[in-house]
């Protein structure tokens, strides 16, 4: 099948499992007559995902994930429980997904925003290292963003936690089918359409501290602990319907053959750019997929190429911006040296990617950029 050279090219389009998928779950929902408050199909999701991941990661089994109405608000959850109390600001990387910087400030803290790595797009320990000298105070905790759903460096991080004592929280948003590993700090991941787990809106959190676990868990609904309706705990509503997790229960069945699907674009486009100066992420298609697959230009590539993009109406998208800062409403908030972030944000470009693409249409992606 040839490429309709008028027929532009969406950078995105997700595709969630079809109504007659997810029909035995609602006749469920009908007959137990529960909607939320952690319903039997919430319950089960909760243990079905918590379970996926086990078996991805290949290891033991994990505790059921607390769920959330959607990704930004399991950050907030984990930041309310993890933030050491008396302190204001929370480490985040300046290159990230502008809901990081809502979610923190949500948790009633101040995102103070850090560099990131220009190998991996995201925070180190180096970097927050160099960094802690020179901050007007000890920070309330860390959010590491895992970069458009690479795995985050959980062995390093928890070395970290261990030495300084700074929380870590990880906005694994987009990394939900990709985490190689999982300690006690906390995952947080989205479910929104747009990430490769994705059900329209929802979040989880997946964490091996049972204690934790409990007290997010309470945090999403009012705070309540136990039986009593006592709120021992400042939390919120954060909690999912029912019919939100018979959509997650669908998408759950369907999970592996998508993964295998969206491996198979992302190996064309991983061989296509082989030998070229387009730089990937590492591991992408190989060892991780996602559903925002980005080509990394060099600097003096990024104009042309983006306009042959556009002249050949291809879609494209610079899915998080030039950095949290660049951003109105977190354009007050304090910052280290972004020189990393300033070089490598703008050359850092979503092509399209989703399940339907043709390879037709694949090979015109490549051949303009
Ligand atoms: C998608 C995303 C979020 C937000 O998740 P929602 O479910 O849309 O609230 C947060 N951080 C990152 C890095 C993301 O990619």
């Amino acid at each position: 099948m040839s490429h309709d050279k008028n027929e532009p090219i969406p950078v995105l389009r997700p595709r969630l499992p079809s109504a007659e998928c997810i029909l035995p779950y609602l006749r469920r929902i009908d007959d137990a007559g529960i909607y939320s408050n952690y319903g039997p199909l919430a319950r089960e999701f909760a243990d079905r995902l918590a379970g996926y991941v086990a078996a991805k990661i290949d290891g033991p089994s994990l505790p059921p994930a607390v769920l959330t109405c959607n990704g930004t608000s399991a950050i907030e959850v984990a930041l309310r429980v993890r933030a050491l109390a008396g302190r204001r600001y929370c480490l985040i990387p300046a290159y990230t997904f502008i809901a990081t910087a809502h979610a923190v400030a949500n948790a009633g803290l101040t995102p103070y925003l850090l560099d990131v790595d220009a190998g991996s797009l995201m925070l180190t320990p180096a970097i927050v290292s160099r960094a802690l000298p020179s901050l007007p105070e000890p920070p309330a905790a860390i959010v590491v963003v895992s970069a458009f759903g690479a795995p985050p460096a959980v062995a390093e991080w928890e070395k970290f936690e261990a030495e300084t004592g700074i929380p870590v929280v990880f906005d694994a948003a987009a990394a939900v089918t990709s985490l190689e590993a999982i300690g006690a700090q906390p995952q947080c991941v989205s479910l929104h359409a747009t990430k490769v787990l994705g059900m329209g809106e929802g979040g989880a959190i997946l964490s091996r501290d049972k204690a934790f676990l409990k007290q997010a868990e309470a945090l999403t609904g009012f705070g309540f602990s136990g039986a009593e309706r006592k709120s021992v705990y400042r939390g919120g509503n954060y909690r999912p319907s029912e019919y939100a997790a018979a959509v997650g229960l669908a998408v759950l069945d369907s999970m592996d053959e998508k993964l295998r699907l969206l491996k198979s674009i992302a190996d064309r486009y991983v061989q296509a750019c082989a030998g070229k100066s387009i730089r990937l992420q590492d591991g992408v298609g190989a060892r991780w997929q996602t559903m925002t697959f980005n080509v990394i230009l060099p600097p003096d590539r990024v104009e042309p190429t983006l306009a042959r993009l556009d002249e050949r109406k291809i879609e494209w998208r610079r899915w998080w911006g030039l950095g949290c800062h660049t951003h109105p409403a977190f354009s007050d908030v304090p910052y280290g040296d972004l020189a990393t972030t300033a070089t490598i944000a703008p050359c850092v470009i979503g092509i399209p990617f989703f399940d339907r693409i043709t390879p037709a249409q694949q090979q015109v992606v490549m051949e303009a950029l």
